[in-house]
């Protein structure tokens, strides 16, 4: 229940044990395709370069910014927690200048000082968001900066690693010209492969560049060949990985995109509920708060890293600790893909409960696990 790898379905296990084929194989062929297919469903959107790149969502990320952006380029980025300050500087890597828009880890990026940012900078080359800040748990809003850079020559590259298939996310109806993903948070696989997407406007900026990609690795303009038609090899797909991504998309198809957001939805609520209960709050922004993924306040005088242990040693359960301005202030709570079910969250309530009783902190047995299964079952 940290902030991923999350639990991996049985089926998705299976998937990687199968036997190897090769990365030409008419099945693997034939399976590229159907991963395509689903991914274009998982992202909602009809672009045809939707693939998963090979490497985890840094990957992802890296791919979009490599391709997308070249020396001399200006390109806006809304910086609240670690990923949005990685982006940043892979563009400085790019050659590029970043606009960083700080705000206070913990809460959004307000969409009206993007389109601000964007009236300053009219010849930004892209708009960087995160969606589902892993480390904070705030919900950035995407919608009005879409909608703001549809029509204009600046690009829309949203980082959605954690929020895919766990909260609601139109690439096609939101604008959003590049999306990366990755595969062990809501789509609950093993780390190790990242889903991407690109639309036409993006291809365009792609094929108009003046400079080669300095990424041999990621260059899309070679990988794509090995996905298009051509099937020209480029680096051997990992395959067993692929195995394991297909069956975890089938798994999302089966579930349902709807009932699988509103499950991630129903557990938030229960285990919000069941903190506020024991005086544990969610640390991000009231209203902005992320389905999968819940950063809890840490009461004064309890130690951060003394609870994670004995909830490791004794449940065999793994939370997240804070990252930079956050460390030892916010315990975060992994609510994503399969370990986002009731049982989990009754166990996290009764395992925090018992460390922080032990610990001299004030709350009423059983009140957590309450109000969580009053959510549960209603
Ligand atoms: C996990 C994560 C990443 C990085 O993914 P890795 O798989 O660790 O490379 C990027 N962005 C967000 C929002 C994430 O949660």
């Amino acid at each position: 229940m940290g902030p991923g790898p999350s639990n991996v379905h049985p089926r998705v296990l299976n998937a990687l044990s199968q036997p190897l084929v090769g990365h030409l194989d008419p099945a693997f062929l034939e399976l590229m395709a159907e991963i395509q297919e689903l991914l274009r469903h998982t992202f909602q959107t009809a672009n045809r370069l939707t693939i998963p790149i090979s490497g985890t969502g840094s990957a992802g990320m890296e791919a979009c910014l490599v391709n997308l952006v070249e020396p001399g380029d200006k390109v806006i980025v809304g910086v609240n927690g670690v990923f949005g300050t990685r982006m940043v500087d892979i563009v400085g890597r790019c050659g590029a200048t970043a606009i960083a828009l700080e705000t206070e880890w913990g809460r959004i990026i307000e969409p009206e000082r993007v389109v601000e940012a964007l009236r300053q900078t009219p010849d930004a080359k892209a708009v960087c968001l995160v969606h589902a800040e892993t480390s904070t748990g705030a919900w950035q809003p995407l919608e009005e900066v879409g909608a703001a850079l549809a029509g204009t020559d600046t690009l829309f590259i949203v980082d959605a690693v954690t929020s895919l298939a766990g909260a609601p996310l139109y690439v096609d109806d939101w604008h959003i010209d590049a999306c990366y993903s990755g595969t062990q948070k809501c789509l609950s696989c093993p780390p190790g492969l990242s889903p991407v997407t690109f639309s036409d406007k993006a291809l365009q900026v792609m094929r108009g560049r003046s400079s080669a990609v300095q990424s041999w690795y990621l260059d899309l303009s070679m990988i794509e060949k090995y996905w298009g038609d051509e099937r020209a090899y480029h680096h051997t797909a990992p395959v067993s990985m692929t195995f394991a991504l297909a069956e975890a998309l089938r798994l999302v198809r089966e579930e349902g995109l709807e009932a699988r957001w509103q499950r991630h939805q129903r557990n938030h609520e229960a285990l919000k509920e069941g903190l506020a209960a024991m005086r544990l709050p969610i640390a991000a922004q009231e209203g902005r708060q992320l389905w999968m993924l819940n950063s809890v306040s840490i009461p004064d005088g309890i130690d951060d890293a003394d609870v994670r242990s004995f909830l490791l040693k004794n449940y065999e359960l793994e939370i997240g600790g804070g990252l930079g301005p956050l460390k030892g202030k916010v315990w975060r709570i992994g609510l994503m893909g399969e370990s986002s079910t009731p049982a989990n969250i009754l166990l996290v309530l009764t395992a925090l409960e018992r460390v922080l009783r032990h610990r001299g902190y004030d709350c009423r047995a059983g009140a957590g696990v309450a109000a969580a299964a009053a959510v549960l079952e209603r």
